[in-house]
């Protein structure tokens, strides 16, 4: 796997889906040693199911050690620290971690509890935890999300979990944005597994998450992180913190030159689910008929921004998306199944980015 790629798997079994996308990657030749300390390290910000949209699904990690295992690394933790405020063990349970833990016998690192030493950061100097800092490869499995403070959040914000408690609240007193981009130039970015299943529309502990059922793969956090912008319609302009990274050498935000690797396509079949609050009022906008989640979920996003640009109005017509529109004439949709309207957007699926845009231009 080469920097610049992107590994991409749509579906609902994430466990073979994890599995597939660690074989293409090629992880286990990339970790070397079989006696290597190995660790994966969630988002588990908040006591809450994945299905919320907040925490990395347990599937991940169960898919992932079953991988390693498979592959003969058995030097294998899961480590994270819940921010300030809960408890991780309470977040444990609630993710299913417990059970992960128990049925492979794998140990979890509560990095709350664990000792620090303070690291030159390229010009800043952060405190990373004892056991974070000593693994030999760290698998960084963040949820693809909206964040109240920082936009969105994904591969660089993830890192503040391997940070003590007072460092936490230390970055949030420097603005966050700053204190990510620097931590990363410590903290270990080895392998990213992106959970983008059901990330939450804008806000880091969920409660609105907008069903994508795809899994990510990055050997760049940076452009990890870039990526998701155009996933959820932003600009690097709107997340600071992305290009500070970039500019202290971690990766690039190039998503143009990135190579894009999609095991397996979208379909209808990924797509059954329930919306809640504010997704679903966004989703009364479209007319949806047969849509694959990545795509619905790519019009949630792209609907959300064109709302904060005051942009959503009665009387618009509903935006067509899915493949039951495949052959059909009509007004507007988007993705490459409405090809026969009068507008239409290419794509499948098209990037939240580039829906909000044709919309913007072309919904009247
Ligand atoms: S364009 Fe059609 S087939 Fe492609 S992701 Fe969208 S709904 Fe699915």
């Amino acid at each position: 796997m080469k920097k610049n790629d992107i590994l991409m798997i749509h579906g609902t079994n994430y466990k073979k889906m994890t599995k597939e996308l660690l074989a293409a990657a090629g992880l286990a030749e990339m970790i070397g040693d079989q006696s290597k300390r190995v660790a994966l390290k969630p988002n588990l910000v908040t006591a809450k199911h994945p299905s919320q949209g907040a925490t990395t699904h347990s599937e991940l990690l169960a898919g992932t050690v079953e991988y390693l295992r498979d592959n003969g690394f058995q030097n294998v933790v899961i480590m994270e620290g819940s921010w300030v405020g809960d408890r991780t063990g309470e977040a444990f349970r609630a993710a299913g971690y417990d059970r992960v833990c128990r049925m492979y016998d794998v140990p979890f690192i509560d990095l709350q509890k664990d000792s620090w030493k303070e690291y030159e950061a390229k010009g800043m100097r952060i405190k990373l935890c004892d056991q974070a800092a000593a693994v030999d490869f760290m698998i960084n499995m963040p949820v693809l999300k909206g964040h109240c403070q920082t936009t969105v959040t994904c591969a660089l914000k993830n890192n503040k979990g391997v940070i003590p408690n007072s460092e936490k609240r230390r970055f949030h007193t420097l603005g966050l944005h700053k204190p990510i981009a620097h931590l990363n130039t410590i903290a270990r970015n080895d392998f990213i597994l992106v959970d983008n299943i059901c990330g939450d529309l804008d806000f880091e502990e969920g409660g609105n998450p907008v069903v994508m059922n795809r899994i990510l793969g990055f050997l760049d956090p940076v452009l990890c992180d870039a990526f998701v912008c155009d996933c959820m319609g932003y600009s690097l302009k709107d997340v600071p913190y992305i290009t500070m990274a970039e500019k202290l050498g971690i990766g690039s935000t190039d998503t143009a030159h990135a190579n894009v690797i999609a095991l397996n396509s979208p379909t209808e079949a990924d797509s059954k689910f329930t919306m809640t609050g504010r997704v679903k009022r966004l989703a009364s906008y479209a007319a949806p008929k047969d849509a694959c989640s990545a795509c619905y979920g790519s019009l949630i996003y792209a609907l959300d921004r064109l709302n904060e640009a005051g942009k959503l109005r009665k009387g618009l017509p509903p935006v067509a998306i899915g493949q039951g529109y495949k052959g059909q004439e009509g007004e507007i949709g988007v993705g490459q199944c409405t090809s026969c309207f009068a507008k239409s957007l290419k794509g499948c699926p098209p990037k939240a980015a580039d829906m909000a845009a044709f919309l913007a231009e072309n919904w009247k």
